[in-house]
């Protein structure tokens, strides 16, 4: 890859992109287009149909792969279009092994679809590593790792699991959307495969749905872009364009998010009302030294919750914020709020949910990139 050597800042505004061959554009355009004039038969210049291919998404494709640092990037319809990928890459009786607080919506795809289809999901505290290798058998195919963890804040230890998936023979597949390629690169801790929700940090503006995979290994993408093209959940090239705009930005973005959320985190550690505060920054999370090893930042999503654990007052609360917007998503340069028990995590049962942590109070911040006073302000009137 021509860009590896560079670093972040520059490949984010970079990689992947050439000037527009036919007009110099220095933005990649939209190829508002489903098929492509062809010379002769099979004589075309790259591009058939775009289903398969399109120029605006191929961008976008080679700049997240080279931002991953890894060789080959799929853009689909949405963050679950993309692990919708990663599991059709598997056959009945294979079994994953998953972390046990994970986004709601990956949870619901592993349980209700792809259960009977004979795939066996196991869903496990990974917080200490030694606790998953008890679930490995020859079954195992799949390992499944989101860090941190959504709404909990955990942090997994990537280096780790991917030793227990090459003893095991599996992959290692992450979920890098609270991260970002800017804190976190999980293809150079050892995974095989990266996705992404580019719907919130990547596209970085709450404007798009979009999902991401990026691989190093080429039987690896083969296979991914076999699926890509034969299920069709691909993405769209104006979407494309949107968040290729979007992390051309990324790095100034994060570096803001990660000030507001440090700020804000320590004033509700400090807040009276507050109960618990989940936030890998903080010395005293369980998996803090794991967090400073393989993040180089520890973001902008925080979750805390109250004294005395009422649903009742994390309603108040929530509808008490002025700035910040109750809104399902997160990643975008405006700060949102939300309650998991009855959003984001209505569809895990409230028994399976509470073990993970999401209790009743708990609430979760996706803290943007206004001024971090206002933002203190805000949640300080709403919590009075
Ligand atoms: C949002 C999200 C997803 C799902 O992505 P969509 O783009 O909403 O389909 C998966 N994982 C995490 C961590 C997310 O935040």
């Amino acid at each position: 890859m021509e860009h590896t050597n560079l670093k972040p800042a520059t490949k984010f505004i970079h990689a992947g992109l050439t000037p527009d061959p036919a007009t110099g554009a220095i933005m990649t355009p939209i190829y508002q287009t489903s098929t492509y004039v062809q010379d002769g038969v099979g004589n075309h210049k790259g591009y058939e149909y775009s289903r398969t291919l399109n120029p605006t998404r191929h961008a976008l494709e080679k700049n997240i792969a080279a931002i991953e640092n890894g060789n080959y990037g799929a853009c689909f319809g949405s963050g679950l279009a993309a692990i919708d990928c990663v599991i059709k890459m598997l056959n009945p009786g294979d079994e994953v092994i998953s972390t046990n607080d994970l986004y709601g919506g990956t949870y619901r795809i592993f349980k209700t679809i792809f259960e009977k289809y004979g795939i066996k999901f196991h869903f496990v505290p990974m917080g200490d590593p030694s606790a998953v290798a008890q679930y490995v058998n020859e079954n195992t195919r799949l390992i499944w790792v989101e860090t941190p963890t959504n709404p909990m804040m955990n942090i997994v230890d990537i280096k780790a699991m991917a030793a227990i998936a090459r003893e095991a023979g599996a992959l290692l597949a992450v979920d890098n959307t609270f991260a970002t390629p800017y804190l976190q690169t999980p293809l150079d801790l050892g995974a095989d495969i990266v996705m992404h929700s580019a719907t919130k940090y990547l596209g970085g503006h709450s404007d798009v749905v979009m999902g991401i995979l990026v691989v190093k290994d080429e039987k690896l993408a083969t296979e991914m872009y076999r699926i890509q093209n034969s299920s069709g959940a691909v993405t769209a090239p104006f979407d494309s364009f949107l968040v290729l705009r979007g992390i051309k930005t990324l790095h100034v973005r994060m570096q803001r998010h990660c000030e507001n959320g440090e700020r804000i985190a320590h004033f509700l550690k400090s807040h009276p009302k507050v109960d618990k505060v989940y936030w890998p920054g903080f010395e005293d999370h369980p998996n803090h030294e794991v967090a400073k090893a393989q993040m180089s930042g520890f973001g902008g999503m925080i979750s805390f919750s109250l004294k005395g654990n009422k649903l009742e007052d994390a309603h108040a609360i929530v509808s008490k914020v002025k700035i910040f917007a109750l809104a399902e998503s997160l990643g975008g340069v405006e700060s949102l709020i939300g309650h998991p028990a009855t959003m984001t995590h209505a569809s895990i049962p409230k028994e399976e949910r509470e073990k993970s942590g999401v209790v009743d109070s708990l609430i979760r911040l996706s803290v943007g990139i206004e001024d971090a006073g206002d933002l203190v302000a805000d949640l300080e009137q709403a919590l009075a």
